[in-house]
């Protein structure tokens, strides 16, 4: 009797000074949480850096923003690989470096074993994720990347493929870009056929990079939830490539996902010029090259812009608070994730340098007065449930 009043003033004694010590350390609160989410970042684009530049992501690099121990020790568990192939792959060709980005991909697979394994449901993702390894969830990059032939696209889901943007910088044969000239007024009939054999395959339709109309074409013809991998708000920042909050109100109703970009002209007014002129150059290159030419003219172009030493930018952390805290106004807090953009980015924000950097975001959440169940579903809660939802268990 006397020991269970001793133990039960000993548990007295911790309630009141346990919250104390907490609330004391939030750097130290947040490392905690940042540990216990199964952080999704939706968007890298850390593919390019391991086929043209061979990095080994094993390693904690000394430039770009991602490899294996920055992941974990930001505890962003389960990021989405992106396979981007510029638009100006044209037909078999972008099908062709497809392929080569998946096999660089299965490199990294085959060489941890141990520390990385393909994820191809959500339940995938959290049995990984337990086991203390990166989960790596597979996406392309441009609906060119198709060939415009539904097969093609069957065969990317049988590789492990789990979303696709619709379109890259440039419009497609059935779907209009955001940073382009309107062609198709929105999505084609064959554009809608896509977004419905996705729907049946479980790939999740990915809107980011679309023109406002093929979004709104793309909501419509949808049954499933859809996300924006990686854009942010335009009412922070007025580029084509962020959503207007009509569209964050209909991303909401669609049960979809936001994953903020990082970038400095998705963040900050300011450097949204600049981000768009880097968008043009890149969207307008047009070589009239295939095969191996070709292959070396995107790594010269890969060397030149020099992706992995981001240049100095005014937008900071407290600008990646500022959208999701948009996002959460406007669409709710079950609508908003994390899609950075890492390695594909010219400017990373001050403070959110790269992964390992993450907890320094669930700090500055906690500050704002978001709860540690918020911080869950933005860290990765929210884009793991359209997961299930679309891609099944
Ligand atoms: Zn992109």
């Amino acid at each position: 009797m006397i020991r269970g009043i001793v133990l039960k003033r000993t548990f007295l004694a911790l309630m009141l000074v346990v919250p104390l010590f907490a609330a004391d350390d939030i750097t130290e609160r947040a490392r905690r949480i940042q540990s216990e989410v199964i952080g999704i970042d939706s968007h890298i684009d850390t593919l390019q850096r391991v086929l043209m530049e061979h990095v080994d992501l094993g390693q904690k690099l000394p430039d770009g923003e991602v490899d294996l121990p920055r992941l974990r020790e930001g505890g962003m568990h389960a990021p989405f690989f992106a396979l981007w192939v510029p638009t100006f792959y044209k037909g078999s060709e972008a099908v062709r470096r497809t392929l080569d980005l998946r096999d660089a991909m299965q490199s990294v697979l085959d060489r941890y074993p141990d520390r990385i394994e393909l994820a191809t449901t959500a339940a995938d993702v959290e049995r990984i994720v337990r086991a203390h390894k990166i989960a790596a969830v597979l996406t392309i990059e441009g609906g060119h990347q198709i060939a415009d032939d539904l097969a093609v696209l069957r065969m990317y889901q049988r590789m492990g493929i789990r979303s696709m943007t619709l379109t890259h910088f440039r419009n497609n044969d059935w779907a209009d870009s955001s940073t382009d000239k309107p062609q198709h007024n929105g999505l084609t009939e064959f554009g809608k056929e896509v977004v419905h054999e996705m729907n049946r395959i479980g790939m999740i339709v990915d809107v980011s990079h679309v023109s406002d109309k093929t979004f709104y074409a793309a909501l419509a013809a949808s049954t499933k939830p859809v996300i924006a991998s990686h854009s942010s708000c335009r009412a922070l920042s007025s580029l084509p490539r962020n959503m207007t909050d009509d569209m964050l109100r209909a991303l909401a109703k669609n049960g979809g996902v936001v994953g903020i970009n990082f970038g400095g002209g998705f963040l900050s007014q300011k450097e949204a010029d600049v981000t768009l002129r880097d968008i043009n150059r890149i969207g307008g290159s047009e070589p009239n090259l295939t095969g191996k030419e070709l292959d070396d003219y995107t790594t010269k172009m890969h060397i030149h812009d020099n992706w992995a030493h981001p240049k100095p930018t005014t937008a900071n952390l407290d600008d990646v608070v500022a959208h999701v805290d948009r996002v959460v106004k406007i669409a709710g807090i079950d609508h908003v994730g994390i899609g950075s953009d890492f390695d594909g980015i010219a400017e990373v924000p001050i403070g959110l340098e790269d992964e390992s950097k993450m907890p320094a975001l669930t700090a500055a959440l906690l500050k704002k007065g978001y709860s540690e169940a918020d911080i869950k579903k933005i860290m990765g809660g929210n884009t793991l449930r359209v997961m299930r939802e679309v891609v099944g268990k």
